[in-house]
């Protein structure tokens, strides 16, 4: 197996017994990156010199025989999401294009505190609303497995990197499935932790109270051992959950006897592709053939998630975007433009002698900031906005807002009672395999019904992972998701890792051509 194609865990071992150098194993990871990503885009921006400094910095003080960190050499690709002390976080829009964080996430503190190497930054929907990545402002990324097809989103970037060798290692974020969503779609290992579990302190907000940060990987080892760094109580973030960390990846390989599988009746229903369907299945039986006892349980609120989830989302959405106004955050429209603009207009205004179009007439600031605005956010991001400040707006909220709030108390209680029965539970990720660039561009309500397995898991604040399950006829591969109860992922891991000991769907790869010159 080369180099690339290896998996973090191993990649480790041959750092620590000095097989390979740092310096070796970033420098493969970017001729890949130089080799491919043309055509699969998955990289905002990739940290060629910094990441070999580091590399060579790393490989001298293993030389000298320095203590490092528990990732140190193994280079990790990061969203554009999380704040990168002196390097560009542009949150996938043009409003943040030139935004260089004076400070480093908590999640990007605890990576370069383990001694990994951060390649780059990759490319993801625009404040991470979306789910093809086809609405980054910059460009969208193509699914490795078929370059006509989008890799998902809005990790979209981060999960088409693993899958295409370009990194062992990324990191995502994910608010209603950005993070299980790309992994199914591409065929890589991704883990949504608990709400709570991973700080949120530097990770652009979207949603606050759904936004979780977590691991992509080619094996639920590989994602234990990032989530073992990157996880943790933070004191910088209010809603970090102080609570004991276990080693995800000592335990890994504990036997999980006597495990009790939740299949939920209304994942299975209409929408559910027939190839997605059947490959689940499959994965379903190979946990029965290792001792696994199947039920059928029911999430009877589940059919409210996706306009609970669209209700919730877009009403903190519009609060937490709020900032971005060209004043305190982000970009600013043409000011001198804007000053001439108004001069004239009201020059114009005044010859006609127009007194109520004058007294209309935006002020400078208010000009400033509806400029500033629509022209620094793109389509999907003014479509959340908007939903979101109806839905807040007074004589509205109690109907919608608060409404959304109680529903998904049902949805969590939904959880508990099935988690009284079961350990976890088991089903398709998506409903249906990557989709074509530009199918759903149209058509928003369709692309939002791609979340239908995978809000729930945020509106209840559980944790969920998405695992390779299958490949269908055409070649693209089928995520199975599965889900365990609040601050459990030691459990998640252990019964995909056991799923990946009796399978190899995790161990395919893409077959890539090179951009022609
Ligand atoms: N696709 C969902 C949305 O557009 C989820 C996004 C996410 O998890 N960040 O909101």
């Amino acid at each position: 197996m080369s180099l690339i194609d290896s998996p973090a865990t191993e990649l480790l071992q041959l750092l620590k017994s000095a097989e390979v150098t740092a310096v070796e194993v970033t420098q493969a990871y970017l001729d890949q990156i130089a080799r491919y990503d043309g055509r699969v885009k998955s990289f905002l921006s990739v940290g060629s010199e910094r990441a070999l400094e580091q590399a060579a910095t790393i490989d001298q003080r293993r030389g000298r025989g320095e203590p490092l960190g528990e990732l140190a050499g193994l280079p990790v690709a990061v969203k554009d999401v999380l704040c990168t002390d002196g390097w560009v976080t542009s949150c996938g829009s043009k409003m943040l294009a030139d935004f260089v964080p004076p400070y480093d996430a908590t999640v990007i503190a605890r990576l370069k505190a383990a001694d990994a190497i951060l390649i780059g930054k990759t490319n993801m929907d625009e404040f991470a609303m979306g789910g093809s990545t086809e609405n980054s402002a910059f460009f969208p990324t193509t699914n490795p497995w078929d370059v006509s097809c989008t890799p998902g989103g809005s990790s979209g970037g981060a999960a088409a990197c693993v899958a295409a060798s370009m990194a062992p290692l990324s990191i995502g974020s994910d608010t209603g499935g950005s993070i299980r969503q790309p992994a199914g779609f591409c065929g890589v290992t991704g883990l949504k932790p608990t709400y709570g579990r991973v700080s949120r302190y530097g990770l652009i907000a979207f949603a606050s109270s759904l936004d979780q940060v977590g691991p992509l990987a080619s094996t639920a080892e590989d994602a234990a051992l990032l989530l073992r760094t990157i996880a943790g109580h933070d004191p910088l973030d209010s809603t970090s959950a102080p609570v004991d960390q276990p080693d995800y990846l000592a335990n890994i390989d504990q036997p999980l006897d006597g495990l009790r599988l939740g299949l939920v009746r209304e994942h299975f229903g209409p929408g559910l592709d027939d190839e997605v369907g059947a490959a689940v299945g499959q994965a379903i039986k190979e946990f029965e053939s290792r001792g696994a006892r199947v039920q059928e349980i029911s999430l009877p609120h589940s059919k409210y998630a996706i306009a609970t989830y669209y209700v919730i989302a877009p009403c903190e959405a519009s609060s937490n975007l709020a900032r971005y106004d060209g004043v305190h955050y982000g970009y600013r429209t043409d000011e001198a433009a804007m000053l001439a603009d108004l001069a004239e207009e009201r020059k114009q205004l005044a010859a006609a002698g127009d007194e109520a179009g004058l007294a209309n007439l935006d002020s400078p600031l208010m000009r400033l900031y509806r400029l500033s605005r629509s022209e620094g956010f793109g389509p999907e991001v003014k479509r959340r906005i908007m939903l979101g400040a109806y839905a807040l707006s007074a004589g509205y909220k109690d109907a919608y807002y608060v409404k959304a709030l109680k529903v998904r108390r049902l949805i969590r209680n939904d959880y508990d009672a099935a988690f009284r029965d079961v350990d976890l539970i088991v089903g398709p990720t998506t409903p249906t395999v990557a989709f074509g660039l530009g199918e759903m561009v149209d058509d928003p309500l369709a692309m939002y019904l791609q979340d239908l397995y995978t809000v729930s898991a945020n509106l209840a604040g559980i944790a969920g992972i998405s695992v390779p399950c299958g490949m269908t006829s055409t070649g693209l591969p089928v995520g199975l998701q599965l889900q365990a109860p609040p601050f459990q992922e030691e459990r998640l891991l252990r019964a995909a890792h056991m799923f990946q000991q009796a399978t190899d769907w995790h161990t395919k790869r893409p077959t890539l051509a090179a951009e022609t010159p």
